[in-house]
């Protein structure tokens, strides 16, 4: 009797075996429904063996083997179980995290073959169109050929209901869809630059990593655009990962106006489960030829996979913080590797891992130096010095004067503050008492509007104490500045501005950072204040000054990733100034104007820094010299936490090529009256700590942790 090993969504690493009379190697990759303890599970088949791996253990057969999708490839097989072995993760949770939730259920999933659509009689339909029905005109005309489902939907946003009707009334029909694809909307003409880039791109055979570095508006989209035509050209796909849901609807625009009638998936996490198991199926099925989506998208089985692309590959929203923590550009990486095809991560400040292998000749850098579009400038810098300055209320007179001069010639200004609330704390200047979160090692955040302390890190809020727990005095302060102060100050400054704040607390309903970013281009805002929400990607085209204050907290910072994150977001804030024909100009607020970090900033010199960076990193022993894992615990004690990374340590397998830290309490101890520590790992070879790891997991596995959650973070972003 035949045994099917599955990957079942529970936390045990190990697979199940059921059996199932006649299966063979071709049930590999399928769906299989079987019954776990009282559950009926749905679990993918991995292998199929001829006897159980435990022998003497009762062997349940399986319920059913589902036939519906297409069968999970060899290549992802392999993929998933990479991912397992390097984040030290039970593969049958791999498989749940890779594949749609919708494919949970135990209910089979049927996807109708993506299909064209043709007139029956074009000229009769346009016949019986009102003269002026301009758009059902348009469709009408292009209905005289068969159209895809994508290519109508690109047409308009009602497109796709006015073809429903037809189709009822029966004036269109469903005809084959056609593999010849569409010729692609011409873009603009390369420069030099991208020429030479996309050429890389397109000629490199087998396996090749670019860093393709240039700043914000450079043209790095364009290349992308190019590359992935040719490579559709070739009859292949692509697989497009960028970091943000927000910044999706753009750019899924610009790639379907640029390739009318190919079918794009677009992945994240914003798309309804059908729609993300339907486009799943297309991409599986070679039906859809580009997948653009945000980190999970990486798992999409891609038959015909030609090209690779991480935009903003720096971000730090491709690792996932939770359960397969999972760094999507590395996966990525792996999977152009597997299938020996290009990749290319683009980005203005590459993240340091990846500048480091540039510089070591794994990955090829190819520069795109100036702004793409002619006359657009690049942003002119300018440091202002705060250090024993008179500031009122955070802002310095240069700064005010700045942003009334934009009043003045009707443009905008952004101020970029990355901390909301209306003050990150309520001091009494009597006593000294702060407002502190009982559940969390943090500060309450201020929000005055509402009269409310906030935690921004568990979610908890209490009232406005009437006085001072510790002294009562009655006249307690908000200390610093948060975007609701600022928004305060600035429209007492200036009563005649039109101000926006735009930060998670004023963007909490559904659809309203879409409605904010349409009255910013429709010109109704002249100052905006906005947090990192605002930083990313988003073109502004009268925005020409950008003021950033609260930058020096990143300079000296415990976390050694600080100033590299820093210089990231500064570069990016200042993306948004001086797009279209206007020179942009950035401010930076600063205590230290001759911090390194801001002079290679004004001089735009991301080598400089990434030079300075990575010579510190390799002085102090730190990534990318050296590969780290964190074990974390976290128990109602710290001394439960610490008891058990204490046990955690003593079961560590011994390798001297591997360090072990001792534990230590987490650098935010408490969180959600939780308390946190954790054990750092590290060692000069990456194989090396990979076969710890797997030799330590196995033995803590067996441990029983019954008050201490725990879990493995390998390449952990943060510590
Ligand atoms: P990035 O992705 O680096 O921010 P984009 O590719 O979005 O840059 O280009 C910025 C702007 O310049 C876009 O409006 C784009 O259409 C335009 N652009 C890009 N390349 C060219 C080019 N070679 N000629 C003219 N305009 C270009
Ligand atoms: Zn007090
Ligand atoms: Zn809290």
């Amino acid at each position: 009797m035949p045994y099917l090993r599955l990957a079942l969504d529970v936390p045990l690493a190990r697979l199940f075996d059921y059996e199932l009379a006649d299966a063979d190697a071709s049930a590999v990759g399928k769906r299989a429904v079987v019954s776990f303890g009282r559950r009926a599970l749905v679990g993918m088949v991995i292998e199929v063996a001829d006897s159980p791996a435990d022998a003497g253990v009762a062997i349940k057969p399986v319920e059913a083997l589902l036939d519906d999708l297409p069968t999970l490839p060899a290549d992802i097989l392999d993929l998933l179980q990479f991912c397992a072995d390097y984040y030290q993760h039970p593969l049958g949770q791999v498989v749940h995290t890779a594949l749609p939730g919708r494919f949970r259920e135990i209910a089979p999933y049927r996807v109708a073959p993506a299909c064209a659509y043709q007139a029956v009689d074009a000229d009769a339909l346009l016949g019986s169109l009102p003269k002026r029905a301009s758009l059902q005109r348009r469709l009408a005309v292009m209905l005289a050929e068969p159209c895809s489902e994508a290519q109508l939907r690109a047409e308009s946003g009602s497109a796709w209901r006015l073809v429903q009707a037809w189709l009822a009334q029966g004036q269109l029909r469903q005809v084959a869809l056609s593999l010849a694809l569409p010729q692609p909307v011409a873009g603009p003409a390369l420069n030099p630059g991208q020429a030479a880039a996309v050429a890389a791109i397109t000629q490199s055979a087998g396996f090749a990593c670019h860093l393709l570095c240039g700043i914000t508006g450079s043209g790095k989209t364009e290349v992308y655009l190019h590359a992935i035509a040719e490579v559709l050209q070739r009859g292949l796909q692509a697989l497009v990962l960028v970091p943000e849901i927000n910044l999706t609807p753009q750019l899924e625009g610009r790639f379907r106006q640029r390739f009318p009638g190919v079918e794009i998936v677009s992945l994240h996490s914003g798309v309804a489960d059908g729609e993300r198991a339907t486009g799943w199926v297309r991409a599986a099925r070679g039906e859809a030829a580009i997948v653009l989506g945000t980190r999970l998208a990486v798992f999409t089985p891609l038959p015909r996979l030609g090209l690779v692309v991480v935009d903003e590959e720096h971000d730090a929203s491709f690792k996932q913080q939770e359960g397969l923590r999972y760094s999507a550009r590395d996966v990525a990486v792996y999977r152009a590797r597997q299938a020996q095809v290009a990749i290319v991560l683009g980005s203005a400040t590459p993240a340091l891992e990846s500048w480091y292998n540039a510089e070591a000749g794994r990955y090829k850098r190819l520069a795109l130096p100036q702004r793409a579009v002619a006359g657009a400038q690049p942003p002119s810098w300018q440091l202002v010095p705060t250090r024993r300055q008179h500031l009122a209320d955070g802002l310095h007179a240069h700064t005010l004067g700045a942003i009334e001069n934009r009043l003045a010639r009707g443009e905008q200004s952004l101020i970029f503050l990355n901390r909301r609330g209306y003050a990150p704390v309520m001091h009494c200047s009597e006593c000294g008492w702060l407002a502190a979160c009982t559940r969390c090692s943090a500060r309450l955040t201020v929000h005055m509007r509402e009269r409310r302390l906030r935690c921004h890190h568990c979610g908890w809020e209490e009232r406005f104490p009437p006085a001072c727990p510790g002294c009562g005095n009655s006249d307690m302060k908000p200390l610093g500045q948060g975007t609701q102060r600022l928004e305060e100050l600035l429209a007492q400054r200036f009563p005649q501005a039109r101000v926006l704040r735009i930060d998670r607390d004023s963007m909490r309903r559904k659809g309203s950072f879409e409605a904010a970013l349409k009255t910013i281009h429709a010109g109704e805002v002249d100052i905006l204040i906005g947090t990192q929400m605002l930083a990313k990607g988003h073109d502004f085209p009268a925005l020409t000054l950008v003021a950033v204050i609260g930058a020096d907290s990143g300079l000296y910072s415990a976390d050694f990733r600080a100033s590299e994150r820093l210089y990231a977001q500064l570069a990016q804030v200042a993306g948004r100034a001086g797009r279209a024909n206007k020179p942009g100009e950035v401010l930076i607020q600063t205590d230290f104007p001759e911090h390194p970090l801001y002079q290679a900033l004004l001089a735009d010199n991301y080598a400089d820094f990434a030079a300075t960076e990575l010579a510190e990193r390799k002085l102090a022993g730190f990534p990318p010299y050296l590969y780290q894992a964190v074990l974390r615990a976290e128990a109602d004690t710290l001394a439960e936490a610490m008891q058990f990374l204490q046990g955690a340590v003593a079961l560590a397998p011994l390798d001297e090529a591997v360090t072990v830290w001792d534990p230590v309490a987490a650098s935010m101890m408490r969180l959600a009256n939780r308390e946190r520590a954790q054990v750092l790992v590290q060692s000069g070879s990456r194989a090396r700590l990979g076969a710890f790891l797997a030799g330590w997991m196995q033995a803590l596995r067996a441990e029983r942790a019954a008050k201490v959650r725990w879990s493995l973070d390998v390449d952990p972003l943060e510590l």
